[in-house]
């Protein structure tokens, strides 16, 4: 891969792990806690991800150039000076080594989801955003401590499947996807599903309504708006921006890059 491409991954993984800070998913006590990565994409052996022991470390203050490479088997192939891998590079070494369809990881300490976790309340869904997310249970690793070994590793990249959210207990969560875009904002939408759940449970106790799987379907079953006809000629057949969202957080946490 030439160096302007590595460059381009790691500028791309920086500013990721920024959204993750400016979305409230890495702030706080939980600044420091976290990463997201991406595979290279003419080397899907290796990717590009958040290390440690920075002088400064938070996700919010990550440049292009504070990023490390490994491999697939979580070992350190380049990075700055006395910065090494996370304790949990498990986490993403594994994911890529058993879903080759997986382009990006994404594991944060997001409050409302490991706090519902805690409580051993399953989500549900009850609003739009993330509702696709929570429609089924969600797996969970039983233990609090962190994922350092390679069996470890295996362990929740197993519970993941070909799924694309693990919730670990009173810890986090991980979320894997075809894109940064897609994990980051998986995350984003899964923590906005625990916050309205806890809302629930407040006001309501445990037993809580939430979304019909009935209107869920109403939703995901409908044809595109190109093919109706006030849209006719208006959107193109497949040509609906959906980006948009994804890249003004990108824009916003580039700011000083
Ligand atoms: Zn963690």
């Amino acid at each position: 891969m030439a160096s302007s491409e590595e460059y381009d991954v790691k500028r791309e993984v920086a500013i990721a792990n920024r959204i993750l800070s400016n979305l409230g998913l890495a702030t706080g006590v939980t600044a420091d806690r976290g990463h997201a990565s991406m595979r290279l994409p003419s080397d899907d052996g290796r990717f590009a991800v958040k290390g440690r022991q920075y002088a400064i470390d938070s996700l919010s203050s990550m440049r292009p150039e504070d990023m490390i490479i490994c491999d697939t088997d979580g070992f350190l192939v380049d990075g700055p000076d006395g910065v090494v891998q996370c304790a949990e590079i498990k986490i993403h070494s594994c994911i890529y080594q058993l879903r080759p369809d997986v382009q990006s990881v994404v594991h944060v300490h997001p409050r409302f989801t490991v706090l519902l976790s805690t409580l051993g309340q399953k989500m549900t869904p009850l609003c739009q955003e993330g509702m696709q997310l929570v429609r089924d249970p969600l797996p969970v690793w039983p233990h609090v401590k962190i994922i350092q070994s390679h069996d470890e590793g295996m362990e929740v990249a197993n519970l993941l499947g070909d799924g694309s959210v693990v919730l670990l207990f009173a810890h986090g969560a991980v979320t894997a996807g075809g894109s940064l875009s897609e994990s980051v904002m998986a995350m984003a939408e899964l923590e906005e599903q625990a916050r309205m759940n806890y809302l629930a449970l407040c006001a309501l106790g445990r037993d809580y309504p939430s979304i019909p799987e009935e209107l869920i379907q109403e939703i995901t079953g409908r044809p595109p708006l190109w093919e109706l006809d006030h849209f006719k000629g208006v959107i193109q057949e497949g040509g609906l921006r959906m980006s948009g969202i994804w890249n003004y957080h990108a824009a916003e946490a580039a700011r000083g890059l």
